[in-house]
């Protein structure tokens, strides 16, 4: 299966930055706009089981970066080589998901059109038991044996 993997939130804890930039300049910043993205920690499990799946699918990742800093465009690009460098190659940048063509989507968000995408879409929530990394590649595992 082509399977599409969104980064901050997914693979990338965004969110663990986001916390610790306000925690130490206040709520006035907006982290997106400051936050280095090649530092974001890997999301529990991420690494482990993206690499899993590439054994049998055919992976991309597909993000939507903060578009009026082209700097994170290259951040991402790093950290994905830093932690998944078999996908370096196989990043896609774009805020409109449901033009991607393919079987699933990993992804945290519903805004960047998920819910229009063609395949199935796992809506990600790594505070969820039933939305984290081992429960997407047990219902994986159940879409591959149909
Ligand atoms: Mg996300």
């Amino acid at each position: 299966m082509r399977i599409f993997i969104d980064m901050d939130g997914v693979i990338s804890d965004f969110e663990k930055a986001s916390n610790e930039y306000q925690r130490i300049h206040g709520e006035t910043g907006r982290p997106g706009k400051y936050v280095d993205y090649r530092n974001l920690e890997p999301i529990s499990g991420a690494i482990f089981c993206v690499t899993e799946l590439s054994f049998n699918h055919d992976i991309f990742i597909a993000t939507t970066p903060p578009w009026d800093r082209p700097k994170v465009w290259g951040e991402k690009r790093e950290w994905i080589e830093e932690h998944l460098p078999f996908l370096k190659c196989k990043l896609i940048l774009t805020h409109r998901k449901d033009l991607l063509i393919g079987d699933i989507l990993i992804d945290d968000s519903r805004y960047r059109g998920q819910p229009d995408f063609q395949g199935e879409w796992f809506w990600f929530n790594k505070n969820w038991k039933n939305k984290n990394w081992e429960a997407c590649l047990e219902w994986i595992s159940k879409l591959e044996n149909k």
